[in-house]
């Protein structure tokens, strides 16, 4: 066992922390992988609260007040024959934020290979979603009819993005639209868009909800009475607690909040789990009622 954590590309070393989390939906096989860490400013948590209130709320987590550590997942769904990944984290597109871009070695060390996959549904176009999929060497690894699922008002929407609403770090909205209009010249003839939803596989709705982005979507699972439903960016950490704070990525702040309070309303109702993009690692929990606002029950780890 090596305690160095750090990648050598050619002379690959089993991580000390695998950082992987495997469970089922019914028949649906769910794997939940890290792709590491973003190191963001604090302003990114909300930028429409007292700045002595965002900091506040970062000493209560026991987190520096001025630095927002975000997690970044990405999920590898099987079912009915089908491996899906979903999102596919930041890559090496943002060399600022070198903590994060290991989806690729992850996914290896966790015997799933590239080529095994068969559809990718993106939740949006986001160089942390989109990212790994620009990585030197992907594209060839990956299948030739390799299908993209993603949502058409997300591609339209990246033909011309507007940023007037959003507050993100400098450099930001040029890496965005940098990558995204990448990701799309690169893989444009594997891309299937849907309107609403889509059904990837067996028991796998993609449905876009907006808000985020234009086209950002969220993934249902649903087998044998169980059910799963990935987020992407419409939930965060601090969204249980504060619902209605801006984050900083949110291309439509007003509408974002209200597609995170209607759905963590009717995942507590219905009490299904939830994983996020950005929620801490294993980023699985149950997501329950608390006065107005929300609370996210770990689940307990099952393996
Ligand atoms: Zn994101």
């Amino acid at each position: 066992m090596s305690l160095d954590n750090t990648s050598h590309p050619d002379r690959p070393e089993p991580e000390l922390v695998p950082s992987r989390y495997a469970l089922k939906v019914g028949e649906i096989d769910v794997m939940v992988v890290s792709d590491g860490v973003l190191s963001l400013p604090g302003a990114m948590l909300g930028h429409n609260v007292d700045p002595a209130v965002r900091a506040a709320w970062l000493v209560d987590m026991f987190l520096p007040p001025d630095v927002l550590e975000w997690a970044l997942n990405v999920v590898v769904v099987r079912s009915g024959g089908r491996t899906i990944l979903i999102d596919a984290g930041m890559g090496a597109e943002f060399p600022d934020l070198p903590r994060a871009g290991r989806t690729v070695q992850r996914l290896e060390a966790a015997g799933i290979d590239l080529a095994s996959v068969t559809d990718v549904v993106l939740t949006h176009m986001h160089m942390d979603h989109v990212g790994g999929l620009l990585v030197d060497g992907v594209r060839d690894r990956l299948r030739p009819d390799l299908r993209i699922h993603v949502a058409a008002a997300e591609t339209k929407f990246w033909e011309s993005p507007d940023f007037s609403r959003v507050s993100m770090p400098p450099g930001f909205p040029d890496a965005l639209r940098r990558t995204a209009k990448r990701f799309l010249h690169e893989y444009q003839s594997q891309l299937r868009t849907f309107d609403e939803k889509h059904e990837v596989a067996p028991g796998v709705l993609v449905t876009r909800t907006s808000g985020h982005t234009p086209g950002h979507s969220v993934v249902r699972l649903a087998s044998g009475g169980d059910r799963l439903t990935f987020a992407g960016d419409a939930v965060f950490q601090v969204g249980f607690e504060h619902p209605d704070w801006y984050n900083g990525f949110e291309h439509d702040p007003e509408e974002a909040a209200r597609v995170r309070v209607r759905l963590l309303r009717e995942l507590a109702a219905n009490r299904e789990s939830l994983v996020a993009t950005h929620l801490s690692f294993p980023p699985v929990c149950h997501v329950a009622v608390d006065g107005d606002v929300f609370r996210c029950v770990p689940g307990p780890w099952e393996y």
